[in-house]
């Protein structure tokens, strides 16, 4: 992609550490940068600078994200720092198979053009459910062939043409493949978990949900958020997670410990591995 945008002639500036915010935003200001291309984990520190400092830059006009899906309640807080008018944009890869989508202007946020020249995409039923095949068409060394990405996914073109005029095929992405985690022996669905923060109206970036064994050998739910304690929303907290019929049952019969609240730990702050935002951390071995 760096490549790509090299032989455009535009200016690239690389932030080596994401973390250090205030030379970052300094950056951003001086040299009146006008896109962000960006991880949307990256961008917690610096939207939490800016609104702690009441920053607001008008240069910037677009924002394209990767890696992850961006949250919506990090698009609304980007949309106060940056102003109503920036637009989003997001490219979809992976680390096994590379680029496979980008987003054209008339893309809704999980819709993406296939980079059909470099990549082969298929959609099939796997478990029941329709998830990514991919397969290389350009890598030499060592290609990808029908690699599954765990992706749920959908064609949305009906083989006509995008409204920009591309003819490539266009995908939705549905979410993950397999969103469920096992609690007291049983699948519990992971969607309504994920959106705690969201429902409660807590910094998603914050907050953290551990699953855990107990000395006695059951399953622990542990959230872990200062904003929680702080303002008292445990009940709200505790009501939505029991909104989630199949951990309500778990909790009601004694086969997970009743869930718990703490304070966030460094843990939390840091996540671990790439850095992405994870809410919901399985820490059972
Ligand atoms: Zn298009």
């Amino acid at each position: 992609m760096y490549h790509a945008l090299s032989q455009t002639g535009c200016t690239i500036l690389p932030v080596n550490d994401f973390r250090r915010v205030p030379e970052n935003v300094a950056i951003l200001r001086d040299m009146r940068a006008t896109v962000l291309l960006a991880m949307p984990s990256e961008l917690y520190p610096m939207v939490d600078h800016m609104e702690a400092h009441r920053l607001h830059f008008p240069d910037v006009e677009l924002i394209v994200t990767g890696g992850e899906p961006l949250p919506e309640q990090l698009r609304d807080r980007l949309n106060g720092v940056f102003g109503p008018a920036v637009k989003f944009g997001s490219t979809f890869q992976t680390a096994d198979l590379g680029t496979i989508g980008y987003q054209c202007e008339h893309c809704a946020p999980s819709e993406y053009h296939v980079h059909e020249e470099i990549q082969y995409v298929q959609v099939e039923e796997v478990d029941g459910e329709p998830e990514l095949v991919v397969t290389n068409l350009d890598r030499f060394l060592m290609p990808a062939l029908r690699l599954r990405s765990g992706d749920r996914a959908a064609f949305v073109d009906d083989g006509q043409p995008c409204a920009c005029g591309r003819t490539s095929r266009r995908l939705a992405l549905l979410g993950r493949t397999g969103a469920v985690v096992k609690i007291g022996g049983e699948k519990v669905p992971t969607a309504g978990i994920l959106r705690l923060p969201v429902a409660i109206g807590v910094n998603e970036h914050r907050v953290r949900i551990e699953i855990t064994r107990s000395a006695s050998g059951r399953d622990r739910l542990t959230v872990r958020s200062d904003e929680i304690l702080e303002q008292g929303r445990e009940n709200a907290a505790l009501s939505h997670l029991l909104a989630e019929p199949k951990l309500a049952q778990m909790v009601r019969e004694g086969r997970c410990d009743r869930i718990r609240f703490e304070g966030s730990s460094d843990a939390c702050r840091n996540p671990p591995g790439s850095g992405k935002n994870r809410v919901l951390v399985d820490l059972r071995t």
